[in-house]
């Protein structure tokens, strides 16, 4: 388990010159009324945040975006083990967090499910997201499910593009991610700027292990997916998800089984629109 101790803790919303609401800050690259500009004070904020929070709890890290951004906060989950683990967290230190799934329509019965479970246990009711076309007209428009023949399109028009509409108006942004997952997610920062959404990111879980997260799922009651209980370490949508073998060690091996994309583009660093 990462270090337990107390961090000194950035004190929340100080007055940073530049720190006001812009048309899209200096760089995010949708129109975001609401967010934050990109300015040198914020960076520097920013890091200096990731460095005081690096050693915190999740608890911590979750707390510190709560009293910095307030109904400024939206977390986006795909109800994995982390995200669960996070609603959990959030139920005892944030519940009125706004929190969102992109709900591709692509996903598991057993994710849908889950967030019914999540709803009953914490009273946490994670907002549902549908893009712009449903399964039956995506797959009509382009003859056929893009999934099979070109899957970077098909996330970005299922989950990006649904992302990006979903996070106007709010400042920053939280998700599960592990260092530990992907070369790509190994160098996040604890709190940082996505340059890609033009918002502050928070991954209260990066210095977390795998181990980590389901220790905690396991002794604290937490739901989870029954799906991880069949083999599926890391579950996206159906057709781009399948069991992983014994002697599979990387989790995410079951996504994108078989192509070389290894994330949906909603959390790599590259500039924007690769990775996607
Ligand atoms: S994970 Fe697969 S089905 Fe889901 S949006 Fe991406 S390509 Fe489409």
């Amino acid at each position: 388990m990462p270090t337990m101790t107390q961090p000194t803790l950035p004190p929340a919303l100080p007055s940073i010159p530049g720190n006001s609401p812009s048309a899209n800050g200096s760089g995010g690259p949708e129109s975001n009324p609401g967010a934050l500009a990109a300015t040198p004070e914020l960076m520097e904020e920013l890091a200096q945040a990731s460095r005081l929070l690096e050693a915190a709890t999740p608890e911590e890290i979750v707390a510190w975006g709560s009293e910095r951004f307030g109904d400024k906060l939206t977390m986006a989950t795909a109800f994995g083990p982390e995200g669960c683990l996070i609603l959990s967290i959030l139920a005892s230190v944030a519940p009125q967090t706004h929190v969102f799934n992109l709900d591709t329509g692509y996903q598991f019965q057993q994710t849908l499910d889950l967030r019914d479970r999540i709803a009953a246990k914490y009273g946490i009711e994670v907002a549902m997201l549908q893009p712009e076309h449903t399964v039956i007209e995506y797959e009509e428009l382009h003859g056929g499910p893009l999934y099979k023949t070109n899957p970077d399109q098909c996330c970005f028009d299922r989950k990006v593009k649904v992302l990006r509409k979903a996070v106007v108006g709010f400042q920053a942004w939280m998700s599960g991610i592990r260092r530990d997952q992907s070369a790509d997610r190994a160098v996040q920062p604890v709190v940082g700027w996505d340059k890609k959404f033009g918002l502050v990111k928070l991954s209260p879980l990066s210095n977390y292990t795998k181990k980590d997260v389901w220790r905690r799922l396991i002794a604290e009651g937490v739901p989870y997916n029954p799906l991880h209980d069949q083999g599926y370490p890391s579950i996206g949508c159906w057709p781009c998800t399948r069991a992983v073998q014994g002697d599979e060690t990387d989790e995410r091996a079951g996504r994108w089984s078989g192509k070389s994309k290894t994330e949906c583009g909603l959390h790599s660093l590259e500039s924007d629109g690769s990775g996607i």
